[in-house]
């Protein structure tokens, strides 16, 4: 498999590329808008063409690039099927899966950071969007967020793969940048709960501020980011 981790350094968001070793066809998870170039030239050295530009949920702290790459490389547009965003192509339910000449990647519906939050799944590894961090979870208190929908998310899918699932967040602010599901199971604080009430209670006591670019953001993210 070809696999590029981007990282934006404004909004502390990964990206990631994949691709098969032996194939055409590409997908992006979670691009950031202003990062095209970066994409185009990673797909322009492998010789690969975007099929498909994935976002896990409506972003709140970043601008997504599914518009702008779907009018760049004519790509599949995809989120949940629960997502308010009427622009893109493809909506996606839990267990459907993509084909990238062979390499398959799985949505698991996972939500509590916002409603039609996904994690997108292969073999190896696992892309947790917002809904499970190293060392963390994804807030759950916008957009639709419940903190009950996040531990069912967290301990009823997401902790059913395997340990050595390799777990690709969303975000990082401390320079990690990759993750196992057996690390976050024993180290994760926000898993070392007893149920899901104790969960709840930790997740709505968080009191956040917004994110800077919320009210851009959002309205933004439901057109795709044009
Ligand atoms: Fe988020």
């Amino acid at each position: 498999m070809r696999f590029k981790q981007l990282f934006d350094d404004q909004s502390s968001t990964y990206t990631y590329l994949i691709a098969p070793d032996n194939g055409k066809l590409a997908a992006i998870i979670d691009p950031v808008k202003g990062s095209e170039e970066l994409y185009m030239s990673w797909l322009n050295e492998h010789n690969l063409k975007l099929g498909y530009a994935l976002d896990t949920h409506v972003h709140a702290d970043h601008v997504t690039a599914l518009g702008d790459l779907r009018d760049l490389t004519g790509c599949v547009t995809i989120m949940s099927e629960y997502s308010d965003a009427a622009c893109v192509s493809r909506r996606i339910k839990d267990g459907e899966a993509i084909d990238l000449d062979g390499l398959i990647i799985t949505a698991m519906y996972t939500p509590g950071h916002t409603r039609e939050s996904l994690s997108y799944v292969m073999v190896d590894r696992v892309f947790t969007g917002d809904t499970l961090l190293i060392n963390g979870s994804g807030r759950t208190d916008f957009q639709n967020g419940n903190a009950y929908a996040q531990y069912d998310s967290l301990f009823n899918k997401l902790l059913k793969l395997a340990d050595e699932t390799l777990v690709y967040p969303g975000h990082d602010y401390r320079g990690r940048n990759v993750s196992t599901i057996g690390e976050e199971r024993r180290n994760n604080p926000r898993l070392q709960v007893a149920n899901a009430e104790e969960y709840a209670q930790i997740m709505n006591s968080l009191d956040l501020p917004n994110p800077a670019m919320m009210d851009i953001a959002v309205p933004m993210n439901l057109a795709c980011g044009k």
